[in-house]
């Protein structure tokens, strides 16, 4: 028996076989070169390749078809019809008898230049078949290299899935019922894996460090969410441990079921907005049953990570039926937030040097408008529906927060020519979660309908700290100072300038980062829904004076340890 220290991400505790996830995605793609009486061999590799591909997707579709429905179907049919396309066989015949190099490299260059051709084009259809292309070309590529292209979609027995890092593309698409724990060597509380490991209640331990090397294929593993550590072969006694911890969780569980239809106020009556953040529409059961107060934050990019860009229509689908779940509660809807680590290849975005300070968010709208456009036309057409609000992210200048208000008032006018009557008067917010936006929060306030404050962000700028790195992750506090600073400034210049402000980062969601936050004025939080309960009762049993002076206490402070054990002893949790 092993036991190992990480951070712990995803509440909830886990006992299950390993599955080893080794993603070969970025795994080279060999280059030699070959004889000119040779490439008639290669291309029989290649032909052999393609008809293993068909009858893989003539499954894939059939399953889609039975499982899920037409439209995911009509995703594989158009890949077979790619795999038959023979304008791709005529280019690798040409390009195994021009430049003589192995079938592997020739198709590895027909995807770079097809990738380059589509998405230059400014036709969004157009630019969404880049997904299609990358999909197909690794499935073939995989053949020939003999590599198991394996997704964690196709996981069908019960499994805790161990590995270097996820990504959120690699999470989206994951058989969310078989992995029932998660463990991986980097990655903290507020990476993007952790925060999709909340929303699908898989326990997660992250930011192990390297620990792979011990684990082989299948042997019994214990995630321990709650408490950060994972057990490698448990023995007895920590099976025993583990039932004790999984029955204290369930009695606790059980607890807060009674305040459930409570709504969130301090125990003096202040009332405060509990909201839910998603990530994907199925998740606003759950802020249902948990009986937020709406959504703060629905982080539309993960509509664009399953492998497939979604145009204006299914966008249109999938917002509506969240708003539609939400039944007249608000609904905030982020433009996506692609870039850093949730990496859309097609786009190009993943060459970058600095990814987290490079091309992401509202920067690659804005310069990719058609895609912007598109998404916030759809947006626009769900906000008939019901109480629906805009939010643009990681603004850091005036000139980004009036350019992207332009460009929505052209979406307006585009959905208003084809005949859908959309508001005009659609509330347009920001997040604030670089320091220049919180320094300037004063300015940015005259042009926006209000702010929602991103802690994981504006903590992972603020302490230039990547947020993914479990190396510098004591740095990743937003108890620091600074962070807790630049909090204050932004809910002073919402105050001054009369707008809304709230809070949708990870800190929100923890009950002693809550009850600071409404000591210092934010009547409206928004996190992962399975946070809510927890949040919930500790504001109820607290009156807000309570808050407010353990707040201006915290201020004076200059150790964010000192402040978490502050916090945590004052409030007994
Ligand atoms: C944040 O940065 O605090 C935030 C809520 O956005 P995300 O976690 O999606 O970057
Ligand atoms: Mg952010």
């Amino acid at each position: 028996m092993r036991e190992i220290r990480g951070i712990a991400a995803s509440p909830g505790i886990a006992l299950a076989p390993a599955f080893i996830f080794l993603d070969d995605y970025n795994a080279a793609i060999p280059s030699y070169p070959i004889e000119s009486d040779h490439v008639d061999a290669e291309y029989r590799r290649f032909s052999e390749a393609i008809e293993f591909s068909k009858r893989e997707v003539a499954g894939l579709k059939e399953k889609a078809l039975a499982e899920v429905g037409e439209e995911q179907a009509a995703i594989f049919e158009a890949h077979l019809m790619m795999l038959d396309d023979p304008e791709l066989k005529e280019r690798v015949q040409n390009g195994l008898e021009s430049s003589l190099l192995n079938v592997e490299s020739v198709i590895f260059r027909f995807e770079q230049e097809a990738i380059d051709q589509l998405s230059s084009s400014q036709d969004p259809y157009i630019q969404e078949r880049v997904s299609d292309v990358h999909d197909v070309v690794r499935r073939v590529l995989g053949r020939l290299l003999h590599r198991e292209r394996f997704s964690l979609a196709d996981i069908e027995r019960d499994v805790i899935v161990v590995a270097k890092d996820l990504l959120p593309s690699d999470m989206v698409g994951m058989a969310r019922n078989r992995v029932k724990g998660i463990a991986t060597e980097a990655g903290g509380r507020t990476s993007h894996a952790a925060i999709l490991a909340r929303a699908f209640q898989i326990p997660a331990v992250l930011g192990v460090g390297q620990f792979l090397s011990d684990v082989q294929p299948g042997i019994t593993l214990i995630v321990d969410g709650d408490r950060g550590v994972v057990v490698l072969n448990p023995d007895e006694s920590a099976l025993n441990k583990e039932k004790v911890a999984r029955s204290l969780r369930q009695r606790k569980v059980k607890a807060f079921e009674s305040i459930r239809d409570i709504p969130a106020a301090t125990k003096d009556g202040c009332r405060i907005h509990l909201m839910a953040n998603i990530e994907v529409p199925e998740e606003a059961n759950l802020v249902n049953e948990q009986r937020a107060d709406g959504i703060g934050l629905f982080r539309s990019e993960f509509l664009f990570l399953g492998g497939h860009v979604p145009g204006e229509e299914s966008q249109y689908k999938a917002y509506r039926k969240v708003v539609e779940a939400m039944d007249g509660k608000p609904v905030t809807i982020r433009t996506m937030d692609i870039g850093g680590d949730k990496v859309l290849p097609e786009f190009g975005a993943q060459d970058e040097k600095n990814p987290l300070l490079g091309w992401r968010a509202i920067r690659f709208c804005l310069s990719k408008t058609d895609i912007f456009r598109t998404q916030l036309r759809a947006i626009l057409r769900a906000s008939l529906h019901g109480d629906v609000r805009i939010m643009f992210p990681m603004i850091s200048t005036m000139e980004e927060l009036i350019k992207a208000r332009g460009i929505l008032e052209e979406a307006q006018w585009e959905c208003r020519s084809r005949g859908y009557e959309v508001p005009s008067d659609l509330k347009a917010g920001i997040m604030i979660e670089v320091p220049s936006a919180a320094l300037c929060a004063d300015t940015l306030a005259r042009s926006a309908d209000f702010f929602s404050i991103g802690t994981n962000d504006l903590t992972q700028y603020t302490m230039a700290v990547d947020r993914g790195n479990e190396k510098v992750a004591y740095l990743h506090d937003p108890y620091n100072p600074a962070v807790l600073r630049l909090i204050t400034m932004t809910i002073e210049s919402a105050r001054k300038a009369n707008i809304e402000v709230g809070l949708c980062g990870e800190m929100g969601g923890d009950p002693t980062g809550a009850v600071l936050l409404v000591g210092l004025g934010l009547r409206e939080l928004s996190m992962s829904a399975a946070s809510i309960p927890a949040v919930k009762s500790l504001l109820l049993a607290t009156p807000l004076a309570e808050l407010e002076e353990a707040a201006e206490t915290v201020m004076k402070m200059t150790s964010p340890g000192a402040i978490a054990t502050f916090l945590a002893s004052r409030f007994n949790v």
